[in-house]
């Protein structure tokens, strides 16, 4: 196994993570270069929660047993979301521990380490189909496995091209997409720019395997499937800028903000032996599917532990204001419920149904329909929480507000709410504040309602794939006897 270009090496702890992200990648955010991702001021509150994360997955022996295991390779403790199953205990397995780290994050880190890692596992899935496409690039994926299971990796991804002109074709303007400009005995050297990049400064390293004229003729230059460290020389990362406030009392922008990022790729080389697809279009369109059959399975965990958040936070904040007892708000408050409910048995189904692949791993059933579903029912509960906190997510004392001697006896008389008093009311408001209606709460809800792609083109693509042969000739037969009568 001769890939070891990033600093992070075996399984993760706190302090192994941080030193790990200063290993001289090019990070920008407000127009600055960042000398430490670990120590800015913009990225440390989410290097903490990470740190924190992978330390509490070693101190707690329940924590440990369910989010880790031994590498069958190594024998070395590894993280469990690099497991790959092959029977139902083991897939249960591994998806208690995603179930442990959306359950940590609260739902609120969509690309939590688990999500990639198991793209990761679809990728060396898929290894029999790349190694009969190229010999070695099979090989390759099976290596990379191996590589970011026993180096614990934290991976980003960015599938998207530059968002310049959709109506314009990469075949007229290749500056439109990601690009090989040459291939030389060392690697693939590649040119151009990627979006959406989540999680990309806190990541090692970054997988691309998509681009949106992978399937058209003449879009071989296009086509690649690769993955490199995040300190690769002429890697350019733009982050975008910081959602937490500079005093931290948005509490779940302070800790959860996982950023998003552009990549600039300046004739970046790729060695080959990171580089796993190269130029086959229908084989990287086949491939989606496959390789993302478990993190679609990790996105829908993660999502039933953001619902579960927002069934308490609505609660709380209609008892807060005492309407909870009224009929309409309690059917919105149920309303949240069944959707809560409805996810978590999709996601019982979804793994009942497990099916094995071509290379003998067990993996959930396609649930791509959920997907789409969520992104509209997550809207749809922002939307019924905004309605039943109305004013109060607008208007609430500051902690500074609450500190002030002088205001406090009118916040104390006049704030305060049904049973709760003004403190608490107003920290539960700017909780819920954060989760619908200021800026960490509006970029949470374009992630679920993006993050898995257009759902307009998915839902399309679900339209072509879908089976309705059966009731279509049921349809046939009950309007035939139409003509019979
Ligand atoms: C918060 C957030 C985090 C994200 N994280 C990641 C990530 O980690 N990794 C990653 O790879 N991606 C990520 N994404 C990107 C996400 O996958 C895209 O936003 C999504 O695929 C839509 O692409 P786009 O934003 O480029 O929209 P565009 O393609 O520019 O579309 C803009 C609008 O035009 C419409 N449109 C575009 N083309 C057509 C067409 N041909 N016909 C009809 N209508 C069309 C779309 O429906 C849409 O309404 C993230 C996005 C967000 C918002």
């Amino acid at each position: 196994m001769a890939l070891q270009t990033t600093t992070a090496r075996g399984l993760q702890t706190g302090d192994s993570y941080r030193e790990s992200l200063d290993d001289g990648r090019e990070v920008w955010v407000d127009g600055k270069r960042v000398a430490n991702v670990a120590d800015h001021p913009a990225f440390k509150p989410a290097v903490d929660v990470f740190a924190n994360l992978f330390e509490r997955r070693l101190a707690d022996p329940e924590s440990q047993a369910v989010s880790t295991f031994r590498s069958p390779e190594t024998g070395n403790l590894v993280s469990r979301s690099y497991s790959l199953p092959s029977t139902p205990e083991e897939l249960r397995a591994k998806f208690r521990a995603s179930e442990w780290w959306m359950r940590q994050s609260l739902g609120q880190l969509g690309r939590s380490p688990d999500f990639m890692a198991n793209v990761v596992v679809g990728l060396w899935d898929y290894h029999r189909e790349l190694e009969a496409d190229r010999a070695g690039f099979g090989e390759n994926a099976k290596n990379y496995h191996s590589y970011a299971m026993e180096n614990d990796l934290v991976l980003t991804h960015a599938l998207g091209d530059p968002q310049i002109d959709r109506s314009a074709s990469p075949l007229d303007d290749p500056d439109l997409a990601l690009r090989v400009i040459e291939e030389n005995d060392k690697g693939i050297v590649i040119r151009g720019a990627k979006q959406l990049a989540t999680l990309a400064p806190f990541s090692h390293e970054v997988l691309i395997y998509l681009n949106g004229v992978t399937a058209q003729r003449g879009a071989e230059q296009f086509v690649m499937w690769f993955a490199l460290p995040m300190n690769a020389p002429g890697l350019t990362v733009l982050c975008r800028g910081p959602l937490a406030r500079p005093d931290r009392t948005n509490i779940l922008a302070s800790g959860y903000d996982e950023q998003d990022a552009m990549l600039f790729f300046d004739d970046v080389l790729v060695p080959w032996d990171r580089v796993f697809l190269l130029g086959n279009g229908l084989l990287a369109a086949k491939g989606l599917t496959r390789i993302n059959a478990w993190s679609i399975q990790s996105t829908h965990i993660r999502f039933h532990e953001r619902l579960k958040l927002f069934a308490s936070v609505a609660a709380m904040v209609a008892n807060a204001i005492g309407v909870d007892s009224f009929r309409g708000i309690q059917e919105d408050l149920g309303e949240i419920i069944s959707y809560t409910e409805t996810l978590r048995l999709a996601i019982a189904g979804a793994e009942a149904l497990a099916t094995p692949t071509p290379t003998g791993l067990l993996a959930p059933t396609a649930s791509h329909g959920l997907g789409f579903w969520s992104a509209e029912v997550s809207g749809r509960v922002v939307e019924i929480i905004r309605r039943i906190g109305a004013s109060g997510f607008v208007m609430q004392p500051s902690e500074a507000d609450l500190a002030s001697l002088e205001l406090r006896p009118l916040l104390d008389k006049y704030m305060h709410g049904h049973d709760i008093g003004v403190a608490e009311k107003s920290r539960l408001f700017r909780l819920a504040t954060e989760l619908v209606n200021d800026g960490f709460g509006l970029r949470q809800e374009m992630y679920e309602y993006l993050h898995r792609g257009d759902p307009g083109a998915g839902r399309t693509r679900l339209l072509r794939a879908y089976d309705r042969s059966e009731t279509d000739a049921d349809v046939h037969e009950i309007i035939s006897r139409v003509a019979t009568l």
